[in-house]
């Protein structure tokens, strides 16, 4: 049995995250969920967006499946991906995007897993307003050579375990000559103790062009955190969108799971956010645990829904009137 601390989120979460829990549940893997709260929904009942006995349970678990958290834009309380991102030191966040044959798009040989740095860079929060009057603003990147170094590292074993060839960085070096280039000179460091992996460099403006026209060059990218936010969307692009991208955030001795879109609020409470994304977080999840196959059966059951695109939600087959639980239904009868 493994105690996983489960954060339904705001917006679609409660919805897609019900769907996702019980297809885990009928995988056959064993979860003691310890339910909790953060975000805006947890900010309204209790106070604070991120409430102790959250943390506590976390503590506690060591691993979390969360459902997207509703962040306001220039105001508010900080991000609290980026809160949990930083207090459990989450180091890495894993986001795979792979074709569907099922899934029409422009391309259907994209197979590309972005390593994302995942708790510095600018994404640090260290911002002010440099005038009384907050009409200049300052934000600082930080960037360490020991995270840009274990980031790299962790790119390259993902690499080696998972059979891949290529880790490619990407960066803004020509530009950003400390941060960035601290980043790009340790990870040409890093490449050199794994000579069996292909390595290549880009600056980050033009892998945005290489990757829409000429995907199948990218197999890993490792990159910090702002870019990595980014570059994963459009990845999300690439196979399908957001509604398909699962990620991971792992840290040396705590994991969290995820999907890599947000709340949505402009279709929650329709019954048309697609689970998949975090039924996939779910899949990396129990792989994560040791539950292989659970996991496997998992994945082939949402493989066979999404491919069949029948009980699918209406961005998948705009033609489908299959709601979030239909296609949770699907998949379970699948598995
Ligand atoms: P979003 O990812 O929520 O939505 C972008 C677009 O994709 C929308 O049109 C939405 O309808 C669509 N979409 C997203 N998920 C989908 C799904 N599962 N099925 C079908 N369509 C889907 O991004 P946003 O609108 O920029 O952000 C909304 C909120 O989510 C913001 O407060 C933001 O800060 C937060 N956010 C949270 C996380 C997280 O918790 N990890 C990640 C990104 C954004």
């Amino acid at each position: 049995m493994h105690n996983v601390t489960l954060i339904k989120g705001d917006g679609i979460g409660p919805s897609i995250m019900d769907a996702a829990v019980a297809v885990i549940d009928a995988s056959g893997a064993k979860i003691n969920w310890q339910e909790a709260e953060a975000g805006m929904s947890a900010y309204e009942k209790t106070g604070t967006p991120l409430p102790d006995a959250t943390m506590q349970s976390i503590d506690e678990t060591r691993v979390a499946f969360k459902g997207p958290l509703t962040t306001m834009v220039g105001e508010g309380f900080r991000s609290i991906n980026v809160e949990l991102r930083k207090k459990y030191d989450l180091y890495a966040n894993v986001r795979p995007a792979k074709s569907w044959p099922g899934v029409k798009t422009r391309y259907d040989d994209v197979d590309i897993v972005v390593v994302r740095e995942n708790t510095q860079g600018l994404y640090v929060g260290l911002e002010h307003y440099l005038t009384p009057q907050k009409d200049i603003a300052e934000s600082l990147a930080v960037v360490t050579r020991d995270s840009s170094e274990r980031i790299v590292e962790y790119a390259f074993k993902y690499a080696l375990d998972n059979d891949r060839q290529k880790v490619t960085v990407c960066h803004k070096a020509n530009i950003l000559k400390f941060t960035q280039g601290l980043f790009l000179n340790t990870a040409r460091e890093v490449a050199k103790k794994y000579p069996q992996i292909e390595f290549d460099e880009k600056i980050i403006d033009a892998a945005c062009m290489h990757m829409v026209m000429k995907p199948e060059q990218f197999d890993v990218v490792v990159t910090t955190n702002m870019f990595g936010d980014i570059l994963s969307d459009l990845t999300a692009g690439l196979v399908g969108g957001l509604g398909l991208i699962p990620g991971a955030n792992i840290g040396t001795d705590a994991a969290l799971f995820e999907a890599v879109h947000g709340s949505a609020p402009d279709i929650a409470g329709k019954n048309i956010a697609n689970p998949t994304a975090v039924m996939m977080a779910g899949v990396m999840m129990l792989t994560h645990l040791g539950e292989h196959d659970a996991g496997m059966r998992m994945l082939h059951a949402i493989e066979k829904v999404v491919n069949e695109g029948k009980y699918v939600t209406p961005d998948l087959n705009p033609n489908s009137t299959c709601g979030t639980k239909e296609m949770g239904q699907a998949i379970v009868d699948a598995m």
